[in-house]
């Protein structure tokens, strides 16, 4: 839960009078991606402007402030963030702006580049100058490169050098590139307004917000323009020549119960995952609680199949801002108190199946569990609707290291005795697999088997990064 980040949330709409208002709203629709820092650019067709902070989107563009009405502009695109790379810090928010020799462009990334020291460390040995930590900059200085201004789709030809995970939102003077990574590892779709206006984002919980209706998700390898000509597509790699790997916890945590990405919606494969619990890991009890929220949807799917009655044995204060989060022991335990609050009169003398998403330091968890003791519940059975989790994430979501992932040298025994609970049953691999949608693997799954998709011990050596682009450049061929 709070001990994994949230990654990023891009947001773009072309040819609407009121782009900056409505990429306002569809930023606020995807506040659960990231509360670090918040952007908008928008293009007159002519210009860009560009507008970051710190904080989340209403701190950010504050009430009152004339900041939106001075971008206000019909071509637009916004981001929020949380640092997987870079520090928390406002040269690092995006969008990122540049002008080179082709024009103007302000670029939104959501995903991780993990070829990115490389190529810095390349870049800068010719003297180029950085003026950020993020990733995302060296997009930049690849798409400013003379070499690359020359090529015919220099946008395809970068996009061919990027290892790593990317979703990405390009804003030019006269168009918007909607860009996904060849695994299609974290979401993107498109939406139209009622207006005709075309929109990009994130999640389709963003396209709701500002009454757009899903059109499509962006297909890994594509580039998708949103111009003067309503929407164009082309490929930088092969359609269908690289197996898919979308990232599972997106389902599982990341993206909002609202929102359909990699083809379903979030809810209902949430509910799926509770059901598969309750017939892998079934129990003897009163009542089941969630973690609120992203454990409620696979609780009500436990309930669903174990015919225990559901119940909200905790309530969770949705004013605590992300900024109050400290990396230190206490702190944490402080914040797990302050924003999650458990109802004694649900939990007390009872048997209680306790539902979350998943347990990574486990510090949070035992801080929830020692809660419901608090409040007098008699047994707790501890339900995880995902895997122990056991290797880091190279794609984009900030897991703490292997060390402090709880599951990494601990026996489910072990971590049962240290969380303090009756019973604790993970959700099986073959379990979560079995409930997707898409075939088993079309999903990256890093996190909990290691098997990584993407090498990331062959792509930090140059000769493997060139032999990589090589191939991926052949591909697209
Ligand atoms: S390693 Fe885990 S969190 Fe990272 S992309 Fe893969 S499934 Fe998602």
């Amino acid at each position: 839960m709070s001990d994994k980040k949230e990654n990023c949330g891009l947001f773009g709409i072309f040819g609407d009078p009121a782009a900056v208002q409505k990429t306002y709203f569809g930023l606020f629709a995807l506040q659960h991606r990231g509360q670090e820092s918040a952007g908008i650019a928008s293009s007159n067709g002519e210009i860009l402007q560009v507008y970051t902070g710190m904080g989340t989107v209403p701190r950010v563009f504050r009430a009152g402030s004339d900041i939106l009405d001075k971008l206000s502009n019909p071509i637009a695109i916004g981001h929020v963030r949380y640092s997987t790379t870079g520090s928390s810090k406002v040269a690092n928010s995006q969008p990122f702006f540049v002008e080179y020799s082709r024009g103007q462009c302000a670029i939104a990334h959501n995903g991780n580049l993990i070829n990115a020291g490389l190529l810095r460390d390349e870049y800068e040995a010719y003297g180029s100058i950085f003026k950020s930590t993020t990733d995302t900059e060296i997009i930049a200085h690849l798409l400013a490169k003379p070499t690359h201004v020359a090529k015919p789709d220099p946008l395809g030809h970068v996009l061919n050098h990027l290892q790593g995970s990317f979703s990405l939102l390009f804003l030019f003077q006269d168009r918007i590139e909607a860009a996904r990574d060849a695994y299609g590892i974290r979401p993107l779709c498109i939406g139209k307004t009622e207006t005709g206006a075309y929109v990009a984002a994130s999640e389709t919980c963003a396209l709701d917000a500002v009454g757009a209706q899903f059109i499509r998700e962006v297909e890994p390898g594509e580039i998708v323009t949103l111009g003067k000509r309503g929407i164009t597509s082309r490929f930088f790699v092969t359609p269908g020549s690289i197996k898919p790997a979308h990232c599972l916890f997106e389902h599982i945590y990341f993206a909002k119960q609202n929102s359909t990405i990699f083809g379903e919606n979030v809810h209902e494969f949430r509910k799926k995952l509770g059901r598969q619990l309750a017939i892998e890991h079934p129990v003897k009890a009163d009542v089941v609680v969630p973690i609120p929220d992203s454990g409620t949807s696979s609780a009500i799917g436990y309930s669903e199949k174990s015919g225990i009655p559901f119940d909200m044995g905790m309530v969770r204060s949705h004013y605590v801002g992300r900024t109050f989060i400290s990396p230190e022991q206490k702190m944490r335990e402080l914040d797990v108190k302050i924003k999650l609050a458990p109802i004694k009169e649900v939990v007390k003398g009872k048997r209680v199946v306790v539902v979350d998403d998943s347990i990574v330091r486990g510090t949070t968890t035992k801080g929830k569990i020692k809660a419901f003791r608090d409040a007098g519940a008699k047994e707790i059975h501890m339900r995880v609707s995902c895997p122990p989790i056991r290797f880091p994430c190279f794609y984009g979501i900030d897991f703490p290291t292997k060390e402090e992932l709880i599951a990494t040298n601990r026996t489910i025994e072990q971590i049962r005795d240290f969380l303090n609970v009756e019973t604790l049953g993970y959700m099986s691999i073959e379990g979560l697999l079995a409930s997707t949608t898409l075939p088993g693997d079309h999903y990256c799954c890093a996190c909990w088997e290691g098997k990584y998709r993407i090498p990331v011990d062959v792509a930090v050596t140059k000769f493997a990064m060139e032999h990589y682009q090589l191939r991926m450049f052949e591909e697209s061929q």
